[in-house]
Protein backbone atom coordinates (compact mmCIF):
# COMPACT_ATOMS: atom_id res chain seq x y z
CA UNK A 1 0.00 0.00 0.00
CA UNK A 2 1.10 3.10 -0.54
CA UNK A 3 -0.43 5.86 1.88
CA UNK A 4 -0.63 9.05 0.40
CA UNK A 5 -2.26 10.55 3.88
CA UNK A 6 -2.02 9.53 7.58
CA UNK A 7 -4.35 10.54 9.89
CA UNK A 8 -4.16 10.81 13.63
CA UNK A 9 -7.95 11.52 15.28
CA UNK A 10 -8.18 12.72 19.23
CA UNK A 11 -11.85 11.04 19.05
CA UNK A 12 -13.81 8.46 17.30
CA UNK A 13 -16.89 10.32 15.84
CA UNK A 14 -14.23 13.17 14.97
CA UNK A 15 -12.24 10.66 12.76
CA UNK A 16 -15.16 9.53 10.79
CA UNK A 17 -16.13 13.42 10.32
CA UNK A 18 -12.42 13.82 8.64
CA UNK A 19 -12.63 10.56 6.95
CA UNK A 20 -16.34 11.69 5.60
CA UNK A 21 -14.59 14.86 4.15
CA UNK A 22 -11.86 13.25 2.65
CA UNK A 23 -13.94 10.40 0.64
CA UNK A 24 -16.17 13.50 -0.84
CA UNK A 25 -12.63 14.78 -2.07
CA UNK A 26 -11.82 11.75 -3.86
CA UNK A 27 -9.95 9.60 -1.59
CA UNK A 28 -10.85 5.87 -0.61
CA UNK A 29 -9.99 6.10 2.69
CA UNK A 30 -10.29 3.95 6.22
CA UNK A 31 -11.01 4.58 9.70
CA UNK A 32 -9.08 2.17 12.38
CA UNK A 33 -10.31 1.79 15.86
CA UNK A 34 -7.16 3.14 17.80
CA UNK A 35 -3.71 1.44 16.33
CA UNK A 36 -4.45 -1.17 13.37
CA UNK A 37 -3.11 -4.44 14.64
CA UNK A 38 -2.73 -5.49 11.64
CA UNK A 39 -3.11 -4.71 7.73
CA UNK A 40 -5.62 -2.08 6.10
CA UNK A 41 -7.35 -2.82 3.38
CA UNK A 42 -4.63 -2.38 0.28
CA UNK A 43 -6.58 0.14 -2.18
CA UNK A 44 -6.85 3.32 0.16
CA UNK A 45 -5.29 6.35 -0.22
CA UNK A 46 -5.52 7.55 3.03
CA UNK A 47 -5.98 6.05 6.86
CA UNK A 48 -7.69 7.71 9.93
CA UNK A 49 -6.56 6.21 12.91
CA UNK A 50 -8.95 6.57 15.20
CA UNK A 51 -7.84 7.75 19.38
CA UNK A 52 -9.71 8.67 22.27
CA UNK A 53 -6.67 11.26 23.78
CA UNK A 54 -8.64 14.82 23.60
CA UNK A 55 -9.13 14.84 27.18
CA UNK A 56 -6.50 12.02 28.94
CA UNK A 57 -3.34 12.86 30.16
CA UNK A 58 -0.62 14.79 27.63
CA UNK A 59 1.77 12.13 28.59
CA UNK A 60 -0.63 9.31 27.28
CA UNK A 61 -2.48 11.74 24.20
CA UNK A 62 1.41 11.82 23.49
CA UNK A 63 2.19 7.95 23.65
CA UNK A 64 -0.43 7.32 21.57
CA UNK A 65 -0.14 9.69 18.58
CA UNK A 66 3.14 8.61 18.76
CA UNK A 67 2.41 4.93 17.93
CA UNK A 68 -0.52 6.02 15.37
CA UNK A 69 2.23 8.07 13.38
CA UNK A 70 5.00 5.16 13.50
CA UNK A 71 2.46 2.57 12.42
CA UNK A 72 1.24 5.24 9.25
CA UNK A 73 4.91 5.74 8.59
CA UNK A 74 5.32 2.15 8.19
CA UNK A 75 2.55 2.49 5.21
CA UNK A 76 4.41 4.56 2.78
CA UNK A 77 5.81 2.52 0.34
CA UNK A 78 8.85 3.51 -2.45
CA UNK A 79 10.85 6.13 -0.15
CA UNK A 80 7.65 8.16 0.32
CA UNK A 81 6.26 8.90 3.61
CA UNK A 82 2.56 9.99 3.78
CA UNK A 83 1.48 13.52 4.90
CA UNK A 84 0.55 12.99 8.48
CA UNK A 85 -2.92 15.01 9.32
CA UNK A 86 -3.27 15.84 12.84
CA UNK A 87 -7.57 16.00 13.63
CA UNK A 88 -9.02 17.60 16.67
CA UNK A 89 -11.90 19.29 17.16
CA UNK A 90 -13.08 22.12 15.26
CA UNK A 91 -13.95 24.46 18.77
CA UNK A 92 -10.19 23.17 19.19
CA UNK A 93 -11.04 21.42 22.82
CA UNK A 94 -7.82 22.02 24.75
CA UNK A 95 -6.62 23.15 27.90
CA UNK A 96 -3.69 24.98 28.85
CA UNK A 97 -2.00 21.55 29.42
CA UNK A 98 -3.19 20.35 26.18
CA UNK A 99 -3.85 18.16 24.44
CA UNK A 100 -3.66 19.92 21.12
CA UNK A 101 0.17 22.13 21.63
CA UNK A 102 1.58 18.62 23.27
CA UNK A 103 0.26 16.01 20.40
CA UNK A 104 1.65 19.34 17.79
CA UNK A 105 4.78 19.42 19.33
CA UNK A 106 5.79 15.72 19.70
CA UNK A 107 4.79 15.18 16.11
CA UNK A 108 6.95 17.76 14.72
CA UNK A 109 9.47 16.32 17.09
CA UNK A 110 9.28 12.57 15.54
CA UNK A 111 8.95 14.06 12.33
CA UNK A 112 11.77 16.61 11.95
CA UNK A 113 9.47 19.26 10.98
CA UNK A 114 10.45 22.82 11.34
CA UNK A 115 6.93 23.90 10.83
CA UNK A 116 2.96 23.35 10.79
CA UNK A 117 -0.34 24.57 10.76
CA UNK A 118 -2.88 24.72 12.87
CA UNK A 119 -6.32 25.87 12.00
CA UNK A 120 -10.19 24.48 13.20
CA UNK A 121 -12.04 26.20 10.38
CA UNK A 122 -14.70 24.01 9.26
CA UNK A 123 -17.37 26.84 8.09
CA UNK A 124 -19.77 23.96 6.30
CA UNK A 125 -20.25 23.91 10.10
CA UNK A 126 -20.46 27.46 11.04
CA UNK A 127 -16.76 27.27 12.61
CA UNK A 128 -14.94 30.12 10.83
CA UNK A 129 -11.61 31.66 11.76
CA UNK A 130 -10.64 35.54 11.43
CA UNK A 131 -7.73 37.34 12.85
CA UNK A 132 -6.49 34.40 14.60
CA UNK A 133 -9.96 34.41 16.45
CA UNK A 134 -12.38 31.52 16.35
CA UNK A 135 -16.16 32.01 15.54
CA UNK A 136 -18.91 29.35 16.08
CA UNK A 137 -21.93 30.54 14.48
CA UNK A 138 -22.26 34.44 14.56
CA UNK A 139 -20.59 34.70 18.20
CA UNK A 140 -16.93 34.24 19.75
CA UNK A 141 -15.78 30.80 20.84
CA UNK A 142 -15.56 32.27 24.35
CA UNK A 143 -19.24 33.34 24.60
CA UNK A 144 -19.93 30.51 22.70
CA UNK A 145 -22.24 27.33 25.05
CA UNK A 146 -17.98 25.81 25.18
CA UNK A 147 -17.17 27.78 27.67
CA UNK A 148 -19.27 26.05 29.74
CA UNK A 149 -17.63 22.53 28.36
CA UNK A 150 -17.32 20.01 31.58
CA UNK A 151 -13.76 19.22 30.40
CA UNK A 152 -12.49 21.41 27.77
CA UNK A 153 -13.79 25.04 28.87
CA UNK A 154 -12.93 27.52 25.86
CA UNK A 155 -13.24 30.79 27.75
CA UNK A 156 -10.19 32.73 25.19
CA UNK A 157 -11.64 32.90 20.91
CA UNK A 158 -8.01 34.12 20.36
CA UNK A 159 -6.27 30.92 19.73
CA UNK A 160 -2.91 31.82 19.05
CA UNK A 161 -2.62 32.96 22.68
CA UNK A 162 -4.88 29.54 23.32
CA UNK A 163 -2.21 27.45 20.94
CA UNK A 164 0.44 29.85 23.08
CA UNK A 165 -0.08 28.12 26.45
CA UNK A 166 0.69 25.03 24.74
CA UNK A 167 3.74 24.75 23.33
CA UNK A 168 7.25 26.15 23.82
CA UNK A 169 7.11 26.63 20.06
CA UNK A 170 6.76 30.37 18.92
CA UNK A 171 2.63 30.39 16.76
CA UNK A 172 1.82 32.80 14.51
CA UNK A 173 -1.04 34.33 12.51
CA UNK A 174 -1.45 33.67 8.69
CA UNK A 175 -4.32 36.24 8.50
CA UNK A 176 -6.74 36.10 5.61
CA UNK A 177 -5.26 38.60 3.51
CA UNK A 178 -2.37 35.91 2.94
CA UNK A 179 -5.38 32.94 2.68
CA UNK A 180 -7.52 35.50 0.17
CA UNK A 181 -4.39 35.85 -2.18
CA UNK A 182 -3.87 32.23 -2.22
CA UNK A 183 -0.82 29.42 -2.54
CA UNK A 184 1.82 32.00 -3.55
CA UNK A 185 0.91 34.60 -0.64
CA UNK A 186 0.35 32.04 1.87
CA UNK A 187 3.94 30.40 1.02
CA UNK A 188 5.35 33.72 1.37
CA UNK A 189 3.74 34.14 4.93
CA UNK A 190 4.85 31.03 5.97
CA UNK A 191 8.26 31.69 4.94
CA UNK A 192 7.83 34.92 6.50
CA UNK A 193 6.93 33.29 9.55
CA UNK A 194 9.74 31.18 9.60
CA UNK A 195 11.79 33.53 9.65
CA UNK A 196 10.79 35.23 12.68
CA UNK A 197 11.48 31.84 14.43
CA UNK A 198 7.63 30.95 14.54
CA UNK A 199 7.27 27.02 14.03
CA UNK A 200 3.17 26.37 14.23
CA UNK A 201 0.82 29.21 13.09
CA UNK A 202 -2.70 29.92 13.26
CA UNK A 203 -5.12 30.49 9.39
CA UNK A 204 -7.79 32.38 8.93
CA UNK A 205 -10.48 30.59 7.03
CA UNK A 206 -14.02 32.07 6.59
CA UNK A 207 -15.19 29.62 3.38
CA UNK A 208 -14.31 26.71 1.83
CA UNK A 209 -12.80 28.87 -1.21
CA UNK A 210 -10.02 29.74 2.03
CA UNK A 211 -9.84 26.15 2.88
CA UNK A 212 -9.38 25.47 -1.32
CA UNK A 213 -6.90 28.14 -1.80
CA UNK A 214 -5.40 26.57 1.50
CA UNK A 215 -4.76 23.33 0.00
CA UNK A 216 -1.82 23.65 -2.29
CA UNK A 217 0.42 25.72 -0.10
CA UNK A 218 0.41 22.61 2.28
CA UNK A 219 1.01 20.56 -0.29
CA UNK A 220 4.95 18.61 0.71
CA UNK A 221 3.99 19.88 4.47
CA UNK A 222 4.73 16.97 6.12
CA UNK A 223 2.74 17.52 9.42
CA UNK A 224 -1.08 19.23 9.28
CA UNK A 225 -2.95 19.95 12.14
CA UNK A 226 -6.40 21.11 12.05
CA UNK A 227 -10.02 20.52 12.47
CA UNK A 228 -11.94 18.03 9.54
CA UNK A 229 -12.19 21.18 7.15
CA UNK A 230 -8.84 21.48 5.55
CA UNK A 231 -8.89 17.84 4.45
CA UNK A 232 -11.47 19.19 1.34
CA UNK A 233 -8.38 20.97 -0.11
CA UNK A 234 -5.84 18.03 0.57
CA UNK A 235 -6.70 15.47 -1.98
CA UNK A 236 -6.07 17.57 -5.07
CA UNK A 237 -2.55 17.66 -4.23
CA UNK A 238 -1.92 14.07 -4.85
CA UNK A 239 -3.86 14.76 -8.61
CA UNK A 240 -7.27 13.30 -7.07
CA UNK A 241 -11.03 14.60 -7.89
CA UNK A 242 -13.98 14.23 -6.14
CA UNK A 243 -15.46 10.78 -7.74
CA UNK A 244 -18.42 8.44 -6.63
CA UNK A 245 -15.88 5.53 -6.91
CA UNK A 246 -14.27 6.93 -3.66
CA UNK A 247 -17.34 6.21 -1.59
CA UNK A 248 -18.10 2.96 -2.73
CA UNK A 249 -19.11 -0.22 -0.54
CA UNK A 250 -19.90 -3.59 -1.80
CA UNK A 251 -23.57 -3.98 -2.02
CA UNK A 252 -25.69 -4.08 0.96
CA UNK A 253 -27.35 -7.81 1.93
CA UNK A 254 -29.09 -8.97 4.51
CA UNK A 255 -31.70 -7.62 7.69
CA UNK A 256 -31.99 -4.10 8.41
CA UNK A 257 -32.27 -2.43 12.03
CA UNK A 258 -31.20 0.67 14.60
CA UNK A 259 -30.78 0.79 17.58
CA UNK A 260 -30.52 4.21 19.79
CA UNK A 261 -29.01 5.54 22.71
CA UNK A 262 -28.74 9.07 22.01
CA UNK A 263 -30.93 11.39 24.06
CA UNK A 264 -30.12 14.38 21.62
CA UNK A 265 -32.37 16.18 20.49
CA UNK A 266 -32.09 15.51 16.74
CA UNK A 267 -32.58 11.79 17.73
CA UNK A 268 -35.60 11.98 19.70
CA UNK A 269 -37.19 13.69 16.73
CA UNK A 270 -35.72 11.10 14.76
CA UNK A 271 -37.31 8.48 17.10
CA UNK A 272 -40.91 9.90 16.78
CA UNK A 273 -40.62 10.27 13.06
CA UNK A 274 -39.86 5.98 13.02
CA UNK A 275 -43.22 5.62 15.01
CA UNK A 276 -45.08 7.68 13.31
CA UNK A 277 -43.80 6.32 9.99
CA UNK A 278 -45.89 2.81 11.34
CA UNK A 279 -42.54 1.16 11.58
CA UNK A 280 -41.76 -1.28 14.08
CA UNK A 281 -40.35 0.36 17.29
CA UNK A 282 -39.49 -0.80 21.03
CA UNK A 283 -38.41 1.32 23.76
CA UNK A 284 -35.98 -0.27 26.43
CA UNK A 285 -36.75 1.04 29.72
CA UNK A 286 -33.19 1.45 32.19
CA UNK A 287 -35.18 1.17 35.38
CA UNK A 288 -35.98 -2.71 34.16
CA UNK A 289 -32.34 -3.05 33.19
CA UNK A 290 -31.22 -1.80 36.70
CA UNK A 291 -33.74 -4.56 38.17
CA UNK A 292 -31.57 -7.33 36.45
CA UNK A 293 -34.22 -7.90 33.94
CA UNK A 294 -33.18 -9.14 30.81
CA UNK A 295 -34.43 -6.35 28.53
CA UNK A 296 -31.84 -7.22 25.74
CA UNK A 297 -33.42 -10.81 25.38
CA UNK A 298 -36.51 -9.98 25.23
CA UNK A 299 -35.80 -6.76 22.73
CA UNK A 300 -33.99 -9.64 20.46
CA UNK A 301 -37.30 -11.90 20.76
CA UNK A 302 -39.64 -9.04 19.93
CA UNK A 303 -37.18 -7.95 16.90
CA UNK A 304 -37.01 -11.58 15.56
CA UNK A 305 -40.89 -11.21 15.39
CA UNK A 306 -40.62 -7.75 13.33
CA UNK A 307 -37.55 -7.80 11.32
CA UNK A 308 -38.33 -9.76 7.92
CA UNK A 309 -40.75 -7.03 6.50
CA UNK A 310 -38.04 -4.44 6.75
CA UNK A 311 -36.31 -2.42 9.50
CA UNK A 312 -37.04 -2.28 13.19
CA UNK A 313 -35.86 0.02 15.84
CA UNK A 314 -34.78 -0.35 19.51
CA UNK A 315 -34.33 2.72 21.53
CA UNK A 316 -33.75 4.06 24.79
CA UNK A 317 -34.10 7.48 23.77
CA UNK A 318 -35.67 9.98 26.00
CA UNK A 319 -36.72 13.23 26.20
CA UNK A 320 -34.34 14.83 29.08
CA UNK A 321 -36.89 14.83 32.07
CA UNK A 322 -37.23 10.98 31.77
CA UNK A 323 -33.38 10.97 31.25
CA UNK A 324 -32.63 12.85 34.16
CA UNK A 325 -35.32 10.93 36.39
CA UNK A 326 -33.67 7.38 35.77
CA UNK A 327 -29.91 9.59 36.47
CA UNK A 328 -31.44 10.84 39.67
CA UNK A 329 -32.19 6.98 40.71
CA UNK A 330 -29.32 5.27 38.56
CA UNK A 331 -26.18 7.85 39.18
CA UNK A 332 -25.48 9.35 35.78
CA UNK A 333 -22.73 7.10 35.05
CA UNK A 334 -24.31 4.32 36.03
CA UNK A 335 -27.00 4.55 33.89
CA UNK A 336 -25.19 5.49 30.92
CA UNK A 337 -22.86 2.39 30.96
CA UNK A 338 -25.63 -0.15 31.80
CA UNK A 339 -27.77 1.31 28.97
CA UNK A 340 -24.59 1.15 26.44
CA UNK A 341 -24.06 -2.55 27.56
CA UNK A 342 -27.52 -3.66 26.59
CA UNK A 343 -27.68 -1.81 23.65
CA UNK A 344 -24.27 -3.23 22.62
CA UNK A 345 -25.43 -6.99 23.36
CA UNK A 346 -28.44 -6.08 21.70
CA UNK A 347 -26.54 -5.00 18.03
CA UNK A 348 -24.56 -8.25 19.12
CA UNK A 349 -27.58 -10.35 18.68
CA UNK A 350 -28.98 -8.46 16.06
CA UNK A 351 -26.36 -9.49 13.96
CA UNK A 352 -26.49 -12.70 14.67
CA UNK A 353 -30.12 -12.56 13.76
CA UNK A 354 -28.53 -12.05 10.53
CA UNK A 355 -28.72 -7.72 10.39
CA UNK A 356 -26.22 -6.58 7.78
CA UNK A 357 -27.39 -3.02 7.79
CA UNK A 358 -26.97 -1.39 11.04
CA UNK A 359 -28.00 2.09 12.38
CA UNK A 360 -26.51 3.36 15.74
CA UNK A 361 -27.41 6.83 17.02
CA UNK A 362 -25.24 8.16 20.04
CA UNK A 363 -21.46 8.31 20.25
CA UNK A 364 -21.18 6.66 23.39
CA UNK A 365 -23.54 4.43 22.33
CA UNK A 366 -21.74 4.06 18.94
CA UNK A 367 -17.90 3.15 20.54
CA UNK A 368 -19.99 0.84 22.40
CA UNK A 369 -21.52 -1.39 19.59
CA UNK A 370 -18.50 -1.34 17.71
CA UNK A 371 -16.54 -2.75 20.53
CA UNK A 372 -18.93 -5.50 20.67
CA UNK A 373 -19.21 -5.89 17.12
CA UNK A 374 -15.32 -6.99 17.37
CA UNK A 375 -14.53 -4.54 14.84
CA UNK A 376 -11.12 -2.85 13.99
CA UNK A 377 -11.34 -0.87 10.97
CA UNK A 378 -14.27 0.58 8.85
CA UNK A 379 -14.31 1.36 5.12
CA UNK A 380 -15.82 4.95 4.71
CA UNK A 381 -18.56 5.11 2.30
CA UNK A 382 -21.74 7.77 0.40
CA UNK A 383 -22.73 10.27 2.84
CA UNK A 384 -26.00 10.21 4.58
CA UNK A 385 -25.78 13.57 6.23
CA UNK A 386 -23.25 15.85 6.81
CA UNK A 387 -20.79 14.00 8.83
CA UNK A 388 -22.42 10.67 8.76
CA UNK A 389 -21.47 7.95 6.15
CA UNK A 390 -22.57 4.71 5.83
CA UNK A 391 -19.30 2.48 6.54
CA UNK A 392 -18.52 -1.60 5.77
CA UNK A 393 -16.34 -2.90 8.81
CA UNK A 394 -15.56 -6.43 8.83
CA UNK A 395 -16.62 -8.45 12.38
CA UNK A 396 -15.70 -11.75 13.92
CA UNK A 397 -20.12 -12.22 13.82
CA UNK A 398 -20.29 -11.10 10.03
CA UNK A 399 -16.53 -12.12 8.29
CA UNK A 400 -17.94 -11.02 5.12
CA UNK A 401 -18.93 -7.38 6.56
CA UNK A 402 -21.51 -5.47 7.59
CA UNK A 403 -23.31 -1.68 6.52
CA UNK A 404 -23.27 0.57 9.22
CA UNK A 405 -23.41 4.15 10.52
CA UNK A 406 -22.79 5.86 13.53
CA UNK A 407 -24.73 9.24 14.15
CA UNK A 408 -23.47 11.38 16.47
CA UNK A 409 -26.21 13.06 18.72
CA UNK A 410 -27.24 16.05 17.09
CA UNK A 411 -26.38 14.78 13.72
CA UNK A 412 -29.09 13.50 10.47
CA UNK A 413 -32.28 14.94 9.15
CA UNK A 414 -35.41 13.90 11.13
CA UNK A 415 -36.36 11.40 8.51
CA UNK A 416 -32.47 9.58 9.09
CA UNK A 417 -33.28 6.34 10.11
CA UNK A 418 -35.58 5.46 7.65
CA UNK A 419 -33.94 7.40 4.52
CA UNK A 420 -30.32 5.60 5.68
CA UNK A 421 -31.37 2.24 4.25
CA UNK A 422 -32.24 4.08 0.74
CA UNK A 423 -28.51 5.49 0.44
CA UNK A 424 -27.52 2.24 0.27
CA UNK A 425 -27.14 0.24 -2.77
CA UNK A 426 -28.66 -3.02 -2.30
CA UNK A 427 -28.04 -6.80 -4.14
P1 LIG B 1 -25.13 11.47 22.01
O1 LIG B 1 -24.27 11.28 20.80
O2 LIG B 1 -26.52 11.91 21.68
O3 LIG B 1 -24.46 12.29 23.08
P2 LIG B 1 -24.33 9.12 23.48
O4 LIG B 1 -24.55 7.69 23.12
O5 LIG B 1 -22.92 9.66 23.32
O6 LIG B 1 -25.35 9.99 22.64
O7 LIG B 1 -24.73 9.40 24.98
C1 LIG B 1 -25.97 9.09 25.50
C2 LIG B 1 -25.77 8.50 26.90
O8 LIG B 1 -27.04 8.44 27.55
C3 LIG B 1 -25.25 7.08 26.85
O9 LIG B 1 -24.34 6.88 27.90
C4 LIG B 1 -26.51 6.26 27.05
O10 LIG B 1 -26.24 4.98 27.58
C5 LIG B 1 -27.28 7.11 28.02
N1 LIG B 1 -28.74 6.88 27.94
C6 LIG B 1 -29.42 6.50 26.85
N2 LIG B 1 -30.73 6.40 27.12
C7 LIG B 1 -30.89 6.74 28.42
C8 LIG B 1 -32.04 6.85 29.27
N3 LIG B 1 -33.28 6.58 28.81
N4 LIG B 1 -31.83 7.23 30.53
C9 LIG B 1 -30.58 7.51 30.97
N5 LIG B 1 -29.48 7.44 30.23
C10 LIG B 1 -29.61 7.06 28.95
Amino acid sequence: MTLLLGCIADDFTGATDLANNLVRAGMRVVQSIGVPAGPVDEGVDAVVVALKSRTIAPSDAIAQSLQALQWLQAQGANGRAPQIYFKYCSTFDSTPQGNIGPVTDALMDALGCGFTIATPAFPDNQRTVFKGHLFVGDVLLSDSGMRNHPLTPMTDANLVRVLQAQTRRKVGLIDHVAVAQGEAAIRARIAALQAEGVGMAIVDAVSNNDLLRLGPALAGMPLVTAGSGVAIGLPANFGIQPTAQAAALPTATGLQAVVSGSCSVATNAQVAHFIASGRPALALEPLRIAAGEDEAGKALAWARQHIASGPVLIYSTAESSAVKAVQGRLGVEQAGALVEQTIAAIARGLVEMGVRQLVVAGGETSGACVQALGIEQMRIGPQIDPGVPWCHAASPLAPQGLHLTLKSGNFGTTDFFTKAFGALQRA
